[in-house]
């Protein structure tokens, strides 16, 4: 910018805890302070009728005044020294908006905590009122009556003394009732205390040990301590299979942190905040940590940003949002399960929890560490090329052993005339359980992935010749099989056939069966099992995903058929087979990560069988055994898994070697929606083609191509990130001059599920 050619101003805000960060003030840069006057800048400013000086944040420049500029007085100083969180914080704001596509409200909304009012609570706690013995005696009766909540109730107690009564019936399943029904009978005692922040039990710090970490594990901790010591922060995949100890290995780096005065942020899917979790954490660091969860209202969040604010706390343990944790002295930013879509917002802004902690760790030289046992491309990716620092635990930790993986091919189960949605060996193998009081799980990754059209005889998939993935299929009118086959990423449509192209079959379709339907076969083919059903349906309640799985744990039931829930991270130790009905029906969502996904997922409900002493057997079902995905993850083979992969990506342009954006396009009228995306189309193919390797595809409409009477269509454009940042604004240019209030356009940078 120029000296003395433009005026420069600066939107300041002067109350960062109101709701409406929206409110601005219009400063003008005085010359000297051009330099210094940078966004997220604590600028001291007069403000009101009496002209008091007072601080506000620069939360955006430009050069247009907003009043006549002889009424925008001046910024009076610029207040250096060192950052102040929210200066952080504000920088990451605008980084936000400007990669992933916001306003800097909504932007700043997702990164500043407001302020809210904190009702004054009281804490409760839980003790036993009974001696040990009469304790262990009244066990004994509850468990011969199989009253699984008392049981949990009383071996936890016995174990822990005293309880935080929140902790247990919300993190526990512990349900108040049961509480008091023990407290009624004078066996557990209520306690209460008031003014209560912590939402951590009061336990007793420093049980768990320190486990001596093993030669891998040990190199690990200390390569990311070493660098840290010498002023090196960076950023580390660590990829290890499950019960490799990973979670060892972040106990290990966040004690030395923490030791070194810094604090830490760990991130974990949400679905992974157990008891268990936080208890582990509990034991070796005591009351220095604490969680942020959605079961939290506004005001106990914010009461938690408060007490992080003033250094009450060294750990903070919590899902996305807990990223923008305001420590002052962050060291660290640890993220558990770094491949789950968890970590990318569905609400604009669509940021991307990864990058972003990358972001801003890069602001206060702290280090992020990425854990998991099947790393995403992205994170691989950016691994291989240097910019992460790869970190390997090759070994199980533990007892356990990995499971024995059988890959059985359902067209030949059709050849044998086995029309049963279990092959034999699948069937053979859960009555073999069921005869040894064994549990099982059925996983049917459903949610999302119907709609590809398949041969039931060769397994031939209908997928579009232009991208790679498969055609999706759209019913027209009533009669079935009179509808269209089309591509969600280029609009590419053809009839839907009624012969297999490839082998002539007439078996030809959709896939269709959902998770009430498995379960209804389950019962129908082994009529003596008790099973239990976990899919959204079932746990639309609240806690309702925690009863289920304690009533799994509990043994209340010898098989669990879900979706994906069933597959992420308990741990059930009497799980000794684990069945993948249909394989397939991930693997063909229409989209690119869907080779990705399906990998994972079987990796992980692979995982979840042979948990405990016994050894494990998984039995995946499919139409492809010969496929990368899943011939890797029959052999747990992550490594050639993902050579593939990423040679895939390379050769379509696909993400991480390139990068996508999705523009969706919404109008509740649907011919302006559609003509806008086309707009928007034409203008990337025409004023965007000059860069090298941008292409767009569509417009066409979503999956979802209406929604709450909203007209849904899409575009994407493909490109290199820089050059894809390039393009955003100029369509931001563009959207804004086009200026149709009744059209609304969301960016979705590197999209996790297609649109
Ligand atoms: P991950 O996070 O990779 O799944 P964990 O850290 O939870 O693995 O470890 C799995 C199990 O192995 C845990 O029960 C843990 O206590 C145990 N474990 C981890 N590291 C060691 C070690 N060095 N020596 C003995 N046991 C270990
Ligand atoms: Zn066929
Ligand atoms: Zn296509």
């Amino acid at each position: 910018m120029g000296k003395g050619i433009w005026t420069v101003y600066a939107d300041i805000i002067v109350d960062i805890s109101l709701e409406k960060l929206d409110k601005t003030y219009q400063y003008r840069i005085p010359e000297d302070l051009e330099k210094e006057a940078v966004i997220g800048a604590r600028a001291l400013v007069s403000f009101g009728k009496g002209s008091r000086e007072i601080t506000g944040y620069i939360l955006d420049l430009s050069l247009e005044p907003k009043l006549a500029p002889e009424k925008i007085k001046p910024i009076k100083k610029i207040l250096s020294g060192q950052t102040i969180i929210e200066s952080e914080l504000i920088r990451l704001a605008w980084w936000i908006r400007d990669t992933y596509g916001s306003t800097m409200n909504e932007a700043l909304k997702t990164v500043l905590p407001v302020k809210q009012a904190v009702q004054a609570k009281e804490k409760k706690s839980v003790s036993l009122a009974v001696s040990r013995e009469e304790a262990l005696t009244l066990l004994a009766e509850f468990e011969r009556k199989k009253n699984r909540a008392r049981v949990r109730l009383l071996t936890e107690l016995l174990e822990e003394g005293t309880m935080d009564y929140r902790f247990l019936t919300q993190k526990f399943a512990i349900s108040p009732q049961t509480v008091k029904g023990l407290a009624d009978r004078r066996i557990v005692h209520i306690e209460k205390e008031t003014v209560y922040r912590n939402p951590v039990a009061k336990e007793v710090p420093g049980k768990e040990k320190a486990i001596c970490l093993n030669e891998e594990q040990r190199r690990a901790a200390e390569t990311i301590i070493d660098n840290m010591n010498r002023g090196i922060p960076g950023t580390y995949l660590l990829f290890g299979v499950t019960g490799s100890g990973k979670t060892e290995v972040y106990l290990s780096v966040i004690e030395q942190v923490i030791a070194s005065g810094k604090q830490v942020i760990m991130l974990i899917p949400e679905i992974a905040l157990t008891y268990q979790t936080v208890k582990r954490f509990y034991h070796r660091f005591g009351d220095r940590i604490s969680i942020l969860n959605s079961k939290m209202s506004k005001g106990e969040r914010y009461d938690q940003y408060v007490r992080a604010r003033q250094g009450e706390i060294d750990v903070m343990i919590g899902p996305r949002s807990a990223l923008f944790t305001p420590f002052t002295r962050l060291g660290l930013i640890i993220m558990d399960e770094e491949h789950e879509g968890s970590y990318k917002s569905e609400q604009v802004p669509k940021y991307h929890a990864r990058e972003t902690a990358v972001e801003r760790a890069g602001y206060c030289g702290a280090s992020v560490l990425l854990g998991s046992a099947t790393p995403s491309a992205e994170s691989y990716y950016r691994a291989k090329q240097g910019e992460y620092t790869l970190l390997t635990l090759t070994k199980r930790a533990g007892a356990a052993q990995l499971p024995k993986v059988y890959v059985e091919d359902l067209r030949e189960e059709l050849k044998a005339k086995n029309y049963s949605i279990f092959s034999r060996r699948l069937k053979a193998l859960i009555e073999d359980r069921l005869k040894k009081r064994e549990q099982i799980m059925l996983f049917l990754n459903r949610r999302g992935y119907a709609g590809f059209v398949s041969c039931r005889e060769c397994g031939h998939v209908m997928k579009c010749p232009h991208c790679d993935i498969s055609l999706k299929y759209h019913q027209i009118g009533y009669v079935k099989g009179q509808g269209k086959l089309v591509c969600h990423y280029c609009g590419y449509e053809m009839p839907m056939v009624d012969t297999c192209p490839e082998c002539g079959s007439k078996y030809i379709g959709t896939f269709g069966i959902g998770t009430q339907q498995a379960e209804e076969m389950v019962r129908k083919a082994f009529p003596g099992a008790v099973t239990l059903r976990m899919d959204t349906d079932t746990t639309s309640g609240k806690d309702k995903h925690e009863q289920i799985l304690a009533a799994f744990a509990g043994h209340e039931a010898d098989i669990l058929i879900g979706t994906q829930m069933i597959v992420k991270g308990h741990d059930f130790p009497e799980v000794t087979l684990v069945g993948v009905l249909a394989a397939d029906l991930s693997m063909y969502a229409d989209d690119y990560r869907s080779g990705e996904r399906t990998f994972q997922l079987l990796c992980q409900a692979a995982g979840r069988a042979g948990r405990g002493t016994r050894a494990g057997e998984v039995v995946i079902q499919t139409y492809h055994p010969e496929e990368y995905c899943i011939a890797a993850a029959a052999s747990q083979d992550y490594i050639s898994f993902i050579r593939q992969e990423l040679s895939y990506r390379e050769l379509m342009g696909y993400p991480p070697v390139s990068s996508l954006i999705a523009l969706l396009v919404m109008s509740e009228v649907e011919r302006y929606a559609v003509s806008f995306a086309s707009f928007l189309a034409d203008f990337v193919r025409k004023s965007c083609s000059e860069q090298e390797g941008v292409s767009c595809l569509g417009p066409s409409p979503a999956v979802l191509s209406k929604a709450n009477d909203i007209y849904r269509q899409v575009v994407y454009v493909k490109g290199k990130k820089e050059t894809l940042t390039w393009v955003k604004q100029k369509l931001e240019q563009a959207i804004r001059a086009a200026g149709r209030k009744e059209v609304t356009v969301q960016f979705d940078f590197d999209p996790i599920n297609s649109y």
